[in-house]
């Protein structure tokens, strides 16, 4: 059965919970101007404080709702649909950038972010449709239009060959978070949270001055598995939890591995990305998730430009040093082993 990415939002006394990736422990909700709404097939809110905060926030959510209509694989007016179409194809500037972005982060993880996954993800049934389990004649069949380096983008113009279809679910959220984010802040918003059905963008701290509260959600359960204590940054969670289905008790998560078309089944239960741009963060916890805890170890030691926390099977957390004093296990997670990588 598949399972739509859950986010369910609590709000009690001082605290507000949002649950994916990311539970903000929140303060101040006198001021607090908020907005809720559906896009890029996800529950998405956006959270700020200051004057000029609501008329931000219905900007942001404007932004992300134009970036939706021109990124989306299945809406037949999306500029992402035209470049499906094969050819060569004109599109707008951002289009062309988010193009560009993740083709870079592409050759960067080795392939592991594969934006040409999209007819092997529409086998599976995870974008639109039923969700089924094709065989293995099937998946070949459709690896062979799969491949990053078949598409190039050269000023507004997207050159792809007929059958070779772009899927912007892996980076799409986070882009648009990065475009919210600019939104806000271009309207004098200093203090915010954006939450993209789990893509996370904090503008500034909390209205006290205190770093936000962003919960790392437990994989396995309901809840929380620790806390990140953090301002300014984005964090995005990628965990096969997200949108799964189960036959006959093998379950099936939304995450593919591009090598053999099938979802990735690793020793990775969820990895949560912590950068200073919601796109980076988001293009990562994909790739890491399919890289396994060794490959995303080590690409986190060629690269050093973000920092990562790794649920894995072994029922032990991976934490990079750069964050490790910033996470914190849960009550219920106490006797969790937390590991520190270092450099
Ligand atoms: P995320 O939730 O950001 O980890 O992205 C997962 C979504 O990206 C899936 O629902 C697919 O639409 C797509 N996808 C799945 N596997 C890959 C992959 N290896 N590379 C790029 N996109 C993928
Ligand atoms: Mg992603």
């Amino acid at each position: 059965m598949l399972m739509r990415r859950r986010i369910s939002i609590i709000l009690a006394a001082v605290c507000m919970a949002a649950f994916c990736s990311c539970a903000f422990v929140g303060t101040n909700e006198e001021t607090a101007q908020k907005t809720e709404f559906f896009a890029m097939d996800t529950y998405m809110s956006v959270t700020a404080y200051g004057e000029s905060a609501q008329k931000a926030i219905e900007l942001a959510k404007d932004e992300v709702q134009r970036l939706d209509k021109l990124w989306s694989v299945t809406d037949e007016n999306s500029e992402i649909f035209a470049v499906n179409s094969g050819g060569e194809v004109s599109v707008s500037g951002e289009t062309a950038q988010l193009i560009s972005f993740m083709l870079e982060m592409a050759k960067r993880t080795g392939g592991t972010l594969e934006p040409t996954l999209y007819p092997v993800v529409k086998a599976w049934g995870f974008t639109g449709g039923e969700n089924r389990v094709p065989s293995g004649d099937e998946i070949q069949e459709l690896l062979k239009n799969v491949g990053y380096e078949k598409v190039s983008v050269s000023g507004n113009t997207v050159t792809i060959p007929s059958g070779v279809m772009l899927d912007t679910g892996a980076v799409g959220k986070g882009y648009a978070s990065d475009k919210a984010a600019e939104v806000l802040k271009e309207n004098g918003v200093d203090s915010a949270l954006i939450d993209l059905g789990g893509n996370i963008v904090l503008i500034g701290s909390k209205p006290d001055g205190k770093d936000w509260k962003i919960g790392v959600r437990d994989p396995e359960g309901d809840g929380v598995v620790g806390v990140i204590s953090a301002s300014d940054c984005a964090i995005v969670t990628s965990g096969a939890y997200e949108r799964n289905f189960t036959v006959d008790g093998v379950v099936y998560g939304h995450i593919i591995d591009p090598k053999s078309g099938a979802p990735v089944d690793n020793d990775i239960l969820s990895v949560t990305v912590i950068a200073s741009e919601g796109r980076l963060c988001d293009a990562l916890s994909t790739a890491l998730f399919v890289m396994g805890k060794d490959g995303a170890i080590t690409h986190w030691r060629t690269h050093k430009d973000f920092e990562m926390i790794m649920l894995c099977k072994d029922g032990q957390a991976y934490v990079t040093e750069g964050i490790a004093d910033r996470f914190e296990a849960d009550e219920k997670h106490s006797e969790m082993k937390i590991n520190v990588i270092t450099g």
